[in-house]
């Protein structure tokens, strides 16, 4: 067989991760990203990783992080993946400490820990507030000794199109288009490893990145790809809200004293701590979140009638905030224009995590034999919702269960991809440029940025924090009218026509597939659950819902279906937050 390639899709914790354990294996790697791989999203992390390292003396353990997760995550996660990451945890923190990443200290020089939400022990190792800068740029420091050796090709400001899929339905590369010169090729590749990351702009304003649309999943989605779990989105409990968009105020910010509060009959109320006396200040994010949402929206005592509470973390020694949330607090300050230092911030809910995503199997191949995927695209790890700090774990624990699985997958295929016959790379190729010329030649008078505006306001008034079926139905309703309209668009009527319009439109009408996965789950799912909160049905249904949402396209919008969770471990349980003492 001819030399084999792998094609990894994503430059973040995730692809990097996989890139550098395919070439540990001595496999040639081809790396796409839309982006220069430093500027990914996972740059963005701030709070810090999960792993019971135990250096603060509290009995730790991973079996007490595993049973964090599958609790946080509501019951939903299949519990033998989970279990491998919390145990891997440790040597992953490790791992990174002896690749130079200056992780914060005790005095006794042993790796600092800092409380997240959701545990009662501090877990959370970190590198002042810019932990996921300083993951990432360890991670392609290694990446670069692999292209330095001639291992590694990246592809930076490189959109992936599609996959493409031969005639026997396996994964033989990708379409992808070079942001620049917007010339659009194919590529052969053995296996294909997509670590895309999340869909925060399918909401329009969210805390992540620009570039999280999602827009690859929705792709890969219309091409048979399963997707699972996509009703569960994470909202943030303390996002700075923005004109532009929102940025986050990190959990850190809690775990290390931040106390949330408003007036009520004109004295300070932490309603946190009233609420949840067990856990105060650090209740899970989806519990925060409703409890801020309520007491704004439905209360109306948000800070001068406004839907915004306050996170103080003015009682708190500048010096030691400056050493644990420097970086943080600077952003604030720069956008707030107040000093968190001595005034308290102004925070409400925001959209920020995917915990649903691309389906895979416990060896992280999706329902196209030899496309594989990792990151937060995968929604292997968190169930309904996920742990702060639990996701530059999953992204770089699956980023290394990737690679090597990717690369076993290769050496077993019996034809190379570059033993198919070309025309299977030449039609997927023609389809994306048919594609690309609709969208240029649509003569319409509809304009792509304000479709993306109306939907990402749509789907945060109706399927975000609070959910009823009414609002959901008619948000199904107007996602079918925008995609109506979609085909409409005028690029050049609109005084909009540039590479960059061209390739948002078509990376909207990928996101549209996936608002219609999201919200067609959450009309569907009948229950209360994690970060999916429906006021007719608050309880949990484990008999009905205790199931994985899985969608696949149709024509006529997607299908859903359920598939049993993996409950072997551990029994599912009541999640209640509200009593000092839990039973478990
Ligand atoms: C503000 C913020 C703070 C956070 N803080 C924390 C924290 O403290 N702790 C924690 O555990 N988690 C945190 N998270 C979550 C965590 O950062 C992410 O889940 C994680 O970094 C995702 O890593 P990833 O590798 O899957 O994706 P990303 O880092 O998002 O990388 C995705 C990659 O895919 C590429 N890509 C996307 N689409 C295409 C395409 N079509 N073609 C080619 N390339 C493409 C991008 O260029 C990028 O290289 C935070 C999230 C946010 C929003």
């Amino acid at each position: 067989m001819s030399e084999s390639k792998l094609i990894v899709v994503g430059g973040g914790l995730a692809g990097l991760m996989a890139t550098i354990k395919a070439c540990e294996k001595g496999q040639k790697v081809d790396l796409f990203s839309v982006c220069p791989v430093k500027r990914s999203h996972s740059l963005c992390a701030q709070g810090g990783i999960n792993g019971a390292l135990n250096t603060k003396g509290e009995n730790d353990s991973v079996e007490e992080h595993f049973d964090d997760t599958i609790y946080g995550g509501d019951f939903l996660a299949n519990q033998k993946p989970v279990r491998d990451m919390c145990y891997g945890a440790p040597d992953v923190i490790h791992m990174f400490d002896r690749m130079g990443v200056m992780f914060s200290r005790t005095q006794e020089g042993l790796i600092d820990l800092r409380r997240f939400g959701g545990t009662k022990n501090r877990r959370t190792a970190f590198a002042g507030a810019t932990t996921g800068q300083q993951l990432l740029y360890a991670t392609d420091e290694q990446v670069r000794k692999y292209e330095v050796a001639g291992l590694v090709t990246k592809y930076e400001f490189w959109d992936m199109q599609s996959a493409i899929i031969d005639d026997e339905g396996i994964c033989r590369g990708i379409v992808a288009q070079d942001m620049n010169t917007m010339e659009m090729r194919s590529f052969k590749a053995d296996a294909v490893v997509v670590a895309t990351g999340g869909l925060g702009m399918i909401f329009g304003k969210s805390t992540n990145s620009i570039i999280c649309t999602g827009s690859a999943a929705g792709a890969l989605f219309q091409q048979g790809v399963h997707f699972a779990n996509g009703e569960f989105i994470q909202i943030h409990p303390t996002a700075v809200p923005g004109d532009d968009k929102l940025r986050l105020m990190s959990e850190a910010a809690r775990g290390e004293g931040g106390r949330v509060w408003t007036y009520r009959d004109g004295k300070p109320w932490y309603f946190l701590e009233d609420m949840f006396p067990a856990y105060g200040n650090l209740v899970p994010r989806d519990i925060a979140t409703r409890a801020i949402f309520s007491v704004c929206v439905d209360q109306g005592l948000g800070i001068n009638g406004e839907n915004k509470v306050y996170l103080d973390l003015s009682h708190i020694d500048a010096k030691e905030l400056d050493r644990k949330l420097g970086g943080i607090l600077d952003i604030y300050e720069k956008f707030a224009g107040d000093d968190p230092r001595k005034v308290p911030m102004m925070i409400f809910p925001g959209v920020h995590y995917t915990m649903g995503g691309i389906h895979t199997n416990y060896g992280h191949m999706t329902n196209v034999l030899g496309l594989f995927t990792a990151g937060e695209c995968d929604y292997s790890y968190h169930g309904a919702n996920r742990l702060g700090a639990n996701s530059l774990l999953s992204a770089v624990f699956s980023g290394m269960e990737v690679g090597p699985k990717a690369t076993d997958y290769i050496k077993g295929l019996k034809k190379s991809a570059n033993d198919i016959s070309s025309t299977v790379f030449d039609l997927e190729l023609k389809r994306q440029k048919k594609i690309e010329e609709d969208v240029i030649n649509s003569k319409g008078n509809e304009n792509p940025f304000k479709l993306h505006e109306e939907m990402g306001k749509i789907m945060t008034e109706n399927v975000t924090v609070v959910r009823e079926n009414a609002r959901i139905a008619k948000t199904e309703g107007v996602l079918v009218d925008l995609m109506d309209r979609f085909k409409k668009i005028n690029l050049s009527d609109t005084g909009s026509y540039s590479n960059q319009s061209l390739l948002f439109s078509k990376q909207l009408w990928n996101m549209m597939h996936i608002a219609r996965v999201i919200t067609k789950g959450a009309l569907l799912r009948d229950e209360s659950r994690g970060s999916h909160y429906k006021p007719d049905f608050p309880d949990r249904n484990d008999e009905k819902f205790l199931k994985t949402t899985m969608a696949k396209y149709t024509p006529n919008g997607p299908e859903i279906w359920y598939e049993e969770v993996d409950t072997s471990l551990i029994k599912p349980r009541p999640r209640r937050y509200d009593v000092d003492k839990e039973v478990k």
